[in-house]
């Protein structure tokens, strides 16, 4: 699909969203936080969920935890623009707390279409809640940074799971893992593109 028409979908697949009156955390919300980037991306990162920042101004990850991310990005080379940023929720929990299992299952069919949508080589998660949707019975402490191959409806995915970057604004450790971890991404994503040629070739 091009990206001119992924573009279009996924600003359909918002507008829908929008106007979708049953999902939990809307009514205490102030803005939708669909997501944003590169419709075309080769990488998707999901986050938890809008903080205040995010959710007064609609964009995922521009508070604290965004500046980390933006930090963690450039230092890979790898602009904002090019990639494309979500969360597992898009209302912000009050106070922000940790968002619930059956929020989780509530958003849950707009994520897959966005990623359905996206079709990324590659998926980074980013904290407990987005690794839960593909790897289960996994503690992050002993599979950050490590890659797995998914199996995610009918497709496979490249996973990495990673610590949240707010737990890393929080512990210096965790902060200096996502470091290490993020040092792997673009030689995994290379990796990951060309399985996908390869498995393409193949078909034909
Ligand atoms: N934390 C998240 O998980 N997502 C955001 O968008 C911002 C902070």
């Amino acid at each position: 699909m091009k990206k001119e028409e992924k573009k279009k979908l996924l600003d359909e697949l918002k507008e829908e969203m929008r106007r979708d009156t049953t999902l939990p955390l809307r009514s205490g919300a102030t803005n939708l936080v669909f997501g944003e980037g590169n419709p075309d991306s080769k990488i998707l990162f999901i986050g938890e969920g809008p903080g205040y920042w995010e959710d007064v101004k609609g964009r995922p990850f521009v508070g604290n935890a965004g500046a980390l991310l933006n930090q963690l990005l450039y230092s890979i080379k790898l602009p904002r623009e090019e990639v494309f940023i979500t969360n597992v929720v898009n209302y912000r929990p009050p106070e922000n707390r940790d968002p619930l299992p059956e929020e989780i299952f509530a958003f849950e069919p707009y994520l897959n279409k966005m990623i359905k949508i996206i079709n990324p080589k590659m998926i980074v998660t980013l904290g407990r809640y987005s690794m839960g949707k593909f790897i289960t019975n996994a503690k992050i402490s002993s599979v950050h940074g490590r890659r797995h191959i998914v199996d995610w409806e009918g497709k496979t995915i490249t996973v990495i799971p990673m610590y949240h970057p707010a737990a890393g604004l929080r512990n210096s450790e965790v902060k200096r893992q996502l470091g290490v971890d993020f040092q792997k991404i673009p030689q995994i994503l290379e990796e990951a593109s060309q399985k996908i040629e390869v498995e393409q070739m193949n078909l034909v």
